[in-house]
């Protein structure tokens, strides 16, 4: 019997250019877990390789401002000069369905979440140094040099808000960094609050088969 019927929102944060998307996808590798990632909204233009319905729902400002006035989006923010959300419906049935959903958010989105689904996981992704940040979204090469420069800006005003958060993972390795998220799980799978309703119910149901 499953003990812990409702799924568990997993809320992974950090600076743009962190590898939040590769430890992301790490994490989907691992077996055991039903992980279901949540695809944002955004108004940005795809990059090259990006996918529509896959990467994020690449929409007009008219259209996604039409889901904040709707109220379907979770959370929102802007960010440098884009709007980027996370669609409601999916993750509350995601959620319902027991499944492990996976947020992928900026800071500011993230701190949404927590007012919203207090009882959502919140990791912060650090760099191991503010270079190594920089070399990384450098080598994407996606950016122009004031579009990188805005989101370094972002990032340092990111570091500030890290004790908001749960957990601090530092990527210093993708691969650790996923098995020090997969061990943060285990953990919050196990804590009372989550797990005793389910255990509760299922010592009553074997009482009553006479067990
Ligand atoms: P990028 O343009 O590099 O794909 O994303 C820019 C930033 O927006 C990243 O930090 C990314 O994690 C964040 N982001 C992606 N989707 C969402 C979302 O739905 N909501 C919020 N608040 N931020 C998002």
């Amino acid at each position: 019997m499953k003990l812990n019927q409702r799924g568990l929102l997993i809320v992974i944060s950090g600076p743009s250019g962190v590898g939040k998307g590769t430890v992301r996808k790490a994490l989907f590798e691992e077996q055991g877990h039903d992980f279901v990632y949540s695809i944002s909204m955004t108004t940005r233009k795809p990059r090259v390789g990006e996918v529509d319905g896959i990467d994020y729902y690449f929409v007009s400002r008219e259209e996604f401002e039409k889901r904040i006035k709707d109220d379907a989006l979770l959370e929102y923010a802007e960010f440098v000069g884009h709007y980027y959300g996370t669609p409601k419906d999916k993750v509350e049935r995601y959620l319902s369905e027991g499944k492990e959903v996976v947020l992928e958010i900026e800071v500011e989105g993230a701190l949404q979440v927590r007012e919203a689904m207090p009882d959502a996981v919140f990791l912060f992704i650090g760099p191991p140094s503010r270079r190594a940040l920089y070399t990384r979204l450098l080598s994407r090469g996606s950016e122009d040099s004031s579009t990188l420069k805005q989101r370094m800006d972002k990032a340092e005003r990111e570091f500030l808000l890290a004790h908001k958060y749960d957990y601090i993972i530092i990527n210093d390795d993708v691969r650790n960094a996923a098995d020090r998220i997969i061990a943060i799980i285990r953990a919050e799978h196990a804590k009372t609050e989550r797990s005793i309703h389910g255990y509760l119910d299922m010592l009553e149901a074997e009482e009553k088969n006479g067990k």
